[in-house]
């Protein structure tokens, strides 16, 4: 069997659980394994279908009272009792702030191995060992990772790798409840309350059109520039880490290895020059335009579009046109 985390908050799911449950059936197939998903929390119920409608076979709803806002240590207790009955072969989770504190607490208790923040799976069509892909040394290799003596074999992976399957409102599957023992006595974290923090604009991570800036933009207002442009084509504004550093732009809009991976429909990278570590994260974009003053950045290796120039004349005259739209 092929398990699935998906993680949900107030009833609505996280992408990359819907990510991971495409992915599993692809490695299902290659297993003749079935893949059940597993989702923590209370009056989720409502959640069974949409995973079944994405590729579950089958999916575990364990609701308890007191998951319904998350607490590390009573998810850590009730995972492990769902997969200690299930004795899955593979356990994935996404590589969220949420499965980067379960992962590796479930994988010290089943005593087995974790690779953490993975960025491709596969089958090994030999051995049948699921082959784990990250990036190893600052993203200057990437490191295949396996886990033969152990079990389940177990992977974190970063939202937005994969693909979400196309939904299918006909596939059928099995929805089993899950009861846990689970009790106050389990933790030692007292939730107090519950802030929601209103966000200014949607993640970068399921934006269809972004506009990176890098070190090239040289100053905060030039990101204004940046955000002109990203509005007038519907799209979101997003940086490379040194932008990120120099406080041009926001932590939480950072692409590649330490920050986020996109793949939007269209990627603007103005002024990066397309370090290992930033195409880690941006690579996938279906079109890819490169405007930098360097014909020889590495970015322009990847580009569909490389427009050779300084952005202060470029990205001026490609807002004037678009206003004449
Ligand atoms: P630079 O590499 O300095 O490139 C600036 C580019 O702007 C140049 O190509 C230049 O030709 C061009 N330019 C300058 N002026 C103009 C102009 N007027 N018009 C047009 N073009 C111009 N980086 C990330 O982005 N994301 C990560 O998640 C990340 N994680 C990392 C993790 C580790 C462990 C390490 C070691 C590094 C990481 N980095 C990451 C940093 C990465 O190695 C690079 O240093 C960084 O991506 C460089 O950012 P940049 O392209 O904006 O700047």
């Amino acid at each position: 069997m092929v398990m699935v985390f998906c993680q949900q908050a107030n009833g609505e799911l996280h992408k990359v659980g819907l990510e991971l449950v495409g992915k599993a059936s692809e490695l299902g197939r290659d297993l003749n394994a079935p893949v059940t998903a597993v989702i923590l929390g209370n009056d989720i119920r409502h959640l069974a279908p949409i995973l079944i409608q994405h590729g579950a076979d089958r999916v575990i709803i364990v609701e308890h009272p007191l998951l319904e806002a998350y607490n590390v240590d009573l998810h850590t207790k009730a995972l492990f009792e769902v997969i200690e009955h299930e004795r899955p072969e593979i356990l994935l989770l996404g590589a969220t702030q949420l499965g980067r504190e379960l992962a590796p607490r479930l994988a010290a208790r089943l005593k087995t191995g974790l690779t953490a923040d993975c960025t491709n799976l596969e089958i090994d069509p030999e051995t049948k060992l699921l082959l784990m892909t990250r990036p190893a040394f600052s993203g200057n290799l990437m490191a295949t990772i396996v886990c033969p003596s152990h079990r389940p074999q177990m992977a974190t992976v970063r939202p937005g790798v994969f693909p979400i399957p196309t939904p299918n409102p006909q596939r059928h599957g099995e929805i089993v409840e899950f009861k846990v023992r689970i009790s106050l006595e389990d933790t030692l974290l007292k939730l107090e309350d519950v802030i929601l923090k209103v966000k200014r604009d949607a993640d970068i991570s399921n934006a269809k059109i972004i506009v990176a800036g890098g070190r090239g933009i040289g100053s905060k207002d030039g990101f204004e520039t940046l955000k002109e442009l990203a509005e007038l084509l519907g799209g979101t504004v997003a940086g490379s880490r040194a932008a990120v550093e120099n406080g041009w732009i926001e932590r939480d809009r950072q692409v590649g290895q330490t920050g986020k991976t996109v793949r939007p429909k269209l990627y603007i990278a103005v002024g990066i020059s397309g370090a290992i570590q930033h195409l880690a994260g941006m690579q996938d974009s279906e079109f890819i335009v490169a405007i930098n003053k360097d014909p020889d950045a590495p970015i322009m290796k990847i580009a569909d579009l490389g427009i050779v120039g300084d952005w202060k004349q470029v990205v001026p005259r490609l807002i004037k046109s678009l206003r004449k739209l």
